[in-house]
């Protein structure tokens, strides 16, 4: 999986995913983070990349032309990325699909698991930060394919979103989890919250581990966790769980 991020932080996206369980998975070549500088693309002489809005109003807007040409220069007009690996040439040629250009916006329908899985399954995800008050929507309506938020809140920029974007999707890639049963038994797989969990010591300021736990009895301790993983998401997330019983 390959992230092409479109920012004018390129230092932010890199110092923010480069370490701990994502830098190994860019060590092994399992994702790779290319961070560029929307600013390097400008062709204003004093390096500008935003301007006033028209009609007025508070802030500066990016402008399109540096965006336009950072994604250009990305994508080569948007041509697919990376090689399909297929055998079939009819595929190759007719069948590409295009490349998806994420601008991360508070206008965006929400981010959440199932989007993560939706996004894991490409191979390359460009995405586009804003910063400032946005950007000018003829760009926009351009080059993007997919308008995501992380919530209903406003930040100062699409840099953080991007981060998480690509923490959440990037845990999905085959590889990236030492143990895959992490990400099976994860909150909202099967539209569940993970039951609660324990580890060493067995007793701590006063409080035992569950004694089922300790028992070696795997049967008894997946349905002690079912029954866990229900009630926690019926007292935490109780629209969750509604979700959950409509489908059992
Ligand atoms: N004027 C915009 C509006 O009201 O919709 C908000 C602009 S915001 C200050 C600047 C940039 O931060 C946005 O262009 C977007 O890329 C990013 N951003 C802010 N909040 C976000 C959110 N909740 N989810 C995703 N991106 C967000």
């Amino acid at each position: 999986m390959k992230f092409h991020v479109l920012t004018l932080f390129p230092d932010m996206i890199m110092q923010g995913t480069n370490t701990s369980i994502l830098g190994r998975a860019m060590e092994k070549g399992l994702i790779s983070v290319e961070a560029v500088n929307i600013r390097d693309y400008t062709k204003d002489k004093h390096n500008k990349v935003d301007d006033y809005p028209y009609g007025g109003g508070a802030g500066m807007l990016m402008q399109a032309q540096p965006v336009y040409d950072a994604y250009l220069a990305v994508t080569g007009g948007n041509a697919t990325l990376t090689e399909p690996n297929c055998e079939d040439m009819s595929m190759q040629t007719t069948e590409r699909k295009k490349t998806r250009v994420i601008y991360v916006t508070p206008q965006g329908r929400t981010f959440n698991q199932q989007t993560a899985k939706e996004f894991a399954m490409e191979d390359d995800l460009v995405i586009l930060c804003g910063h400032y008050e946005g950007i000018d929507e003829r760009v926009l309506e351009e080059i993007v394919t997919d308008e995501v938020s992380i919530g209903d809140y406003v930040l100062t920029g699409g840099e953080l979103p991007a981060m998480v974007m690509i923490d959440a999707i990037s845990r999905l890639v085959p590889g990236v989890l030492n143990n895959t049963d992490s990400a099976n038994t994860e909150s909202f797989e099967d539209d569940l919250l993970e039951y609660p969990q324990y580890s060493r010591p067995e007793t701590w300021n006063g409080k035992s581990v569950p004694a089922i736990l300790l028992s070696g009895d795997h049967a008894k301790v997946d349905a002690w966790r079912l029954e866990q993983a229900k009630e926690r998401t019926r007292i935490k997330r109780p629209d969750l769980y509604e979700k959950y019983l409509a489908n059992h």
